[in-house]
């Protein structure tokens, strides 16, 4: 069984900062399993123990899902010595629950990354045999042409010999930069970007915009994010 420290799990609850939470538990409203617990470092185990405010049950909530507008020069790892993580975007009312992102996106790549601490979820997005479509936008140095959709959907051979499986391009300008979505349903290291380098192509700006039906919220800016709906939620698994 997992603890926690009380004083944790009601700032995970939404009850205020370190300050409010040390009234609350001061005053004596916080009961578990019908004592009064005025020590905020006391470890509950939120599911077994019957935690209450002012008389009111807490019904605690274990998973967080939460989507990301994720900015260039931010990583999508969890801890980094010297360069700023997606984890360290947020805020300490999410970091509490423990969220990872789901799977990657390269230092310089923007927009949709999924955090979470469901394990399940994740493992299920990322599994290849689930064939979770995501969609990209890319700027492409060089002219996108019909070929290059024709290639895509064949399936192109990476620089390791590795041949990809169908992936739906759509071109929406071919210039001297062009402008394309692509729609995958793996996901290999730089996938993107080594696939357009097999057609000798540069990928100059990438943007991922969806991820197993669920679609950037274009209201989020870069670095910004929010919980997931339960609407959202149900897309994903
Ligand atoms: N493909 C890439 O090349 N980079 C990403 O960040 C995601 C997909």
């Amino acid at each position: 069984a997992k603890t926690k420290r009380i004083d944790k799990i009601l700032s995970n609850m939404g009850y205020g900062a370190r300050k409010d939470i040390k009234n609350i538990l001061r005053k004596g409203r916080v009961k578990v399993d019908g004592k009064i617990i005025k020590s905020g470092s006391m470890h509950v185990n939120p599911y077994e123990e019957l935690i209450e405010v002012d008389g009111e049950k807490l019904v605690y909530k274990e998973f967080i899902y939460i989507m990301m507008n994720k900015p260039q020069d931010v990583i999508s790892a969890s801890f980094d010595k010297r360069v700023k993580t997606v984890i360290d975007l947020l805020e300490e009312k999410y970091k509490i629950f423990d969220p990872f992102p789901v799977g990657r996106l390269d230092k310089d790549t923007e927009g949709l990354l999924l955090l979470t601490n469901d394990g399940k979820l994740a493992h299920e997005l990322l599994s290849p045999k689930k064939h979770v479509p995501k969609t990209y936008f890319a700027c492409i140095e060089g002219m996108v042409t019909k070929e290059d959709i024709f290639k895509f959907k064949e399936g192109v051979t990476l620089e390791d010999g590795y041949k990809t499986k169908p992936a739906e391009l759509h071109i929406i300008k071919s210039e001297d930069i062009s402008e394309i979505e692509l729609i995958i349903y793996e996901g290999k290291f730089h996938q993107v970007k080594r696939m357009f380098e097999s057609v000798g192509k540069e990928v100059i700006y990438l943007k991922r915009i969806t991820m197993g039906g669920v679609k950037l919220d274009e209201s989020l800016e870069l670095g910004e994010y929010r919980e997931i709906s339960e609407k959202e939620l149900e897309k994903l698994k």
